[in-house]
């Protein structure tokens, strides 16, 4: 795998690439790598000429420090797992690389789908993704983009960005990889204490249980239901919404819409997990 730190190093080894017909694909991730992001890196492999993963710590989506300050950060395992899955290249850059002195952020009207949910509670969060996202395809130039349904809104948005800017990379979302126990997989899931981690598939296990509920019972009721089994449970529950797929708004009915997402975040002691389920609808 050859490790990129410097646009210049990366941009000399991809331009043979991006001169011909191969097709780059582009794997933006965190590190602390695990299943999910890995099942990313395969889907690329099999539907791309040449893989790169970025690792960046995007300093500008943490609205809190400590949730920066203790992100993990474990390289070496995070080289291993790319190595071992033949990820072509590594993009790591430096914080400069991505924000050069005379970085400009880009601007798009986002229609109001960074304005609900991980928005609402995450002030600035959007902004950050936005504007990392669009600084690194504009340094690795993919022509697919590889992003996880784990995110639901980050993907939406992201989307939103890629039209309204009418760029040329096609965005592949990526199904959601969970434990056995139903658990989606997160960076953040390590930090999980013993008993904390026993409990957490009940986010998994409620989101079941709504899509059933949602057949019989107005949305109102089951989201109530929800947020008092996850509280019950020894969650404490920032938001259940049930939103159209599309607009990112919470509905009233499911009749009125073809494609109904449920998203939670909630919090386990000091680590904030979120996840979703299609309630109707296909992706
Ligand atoms: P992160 O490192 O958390 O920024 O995630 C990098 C990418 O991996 C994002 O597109 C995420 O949506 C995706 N991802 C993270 N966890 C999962 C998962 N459990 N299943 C599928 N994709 C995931």
């Amino acid at each position: 795998m050859h490790v990129f730190t410097t646009h210049s190093g990366l941009t000399s080894y991809l331009s043979a690439f991006q001169d011909s017909s191969l097709t780059i694909g582009c794997v933006p991730t965190m590190g602390a790598l695990h299943k999910g992001h890995m099942a990313l890196m395969q889907k690329a492999k099999s539907e791309t000429d040449l893989v790169v993963a970025t690792i960046f710590v995007n300093p500008t989506q943490f609205n809190e420090k400590a949730d920066l300050t203790n992100y993990p950060k474990p390289l070496a395992k995070d080289i291993g797992m790319l190595e071992a899955a033949e990820v072509d290249v590594l993009f790591l850059p430096t914080e400069s690389v991505v924000y050069p002195p005379d970085f400009e952020a880009v601007q798009v009207d986002l229609a109001g789908l960074d304005l609900v949910m991980e928005g609402k509670f995450r002030p600035g969060h959007f902004a950050g993704v936005v504007t990392v996202v669009h600084r690194l395809l504009e340094l690795v130039e993919p022509n697919r983009l590889y992003m996880g349904l784990k995110d639901y809104q980050q993907q939406a948005i992201i989307s939103h960005m890629i039209e309204a800017l009418r760029l040329e990379v096609d965005l592949i979302p990526c199904p959601i990889v969970r434990e056995d126990d139903g658990l989606a997989y997160s960076s953040r899931n390590a930090r999980l204490t013993t008993k904390h981690r026993q409990i957490a598939s009940s986010i998994h296990n409620v989101l079941l249980k709504c899509k059933q509920k949602c057949a019989s019972d107005p949305v109102k009721e089951v989201r109530v239901w929800a947020i008092d089994a996850l509280n019950s449970a020894g969650f404490r529950t920032e938001y259940v919404e049930f939103v159209d797929g599309k607009t990112l708004q919470s509905i009233d009915r499911m009749d009125d819409h073809s494609l109904v997402i449920a998203c939670v975040a909630s919090w386990l002691g000091e680590v904030r997990l979120i996840d979703n389920m299609v309630m109707k609808g296909r992706l």
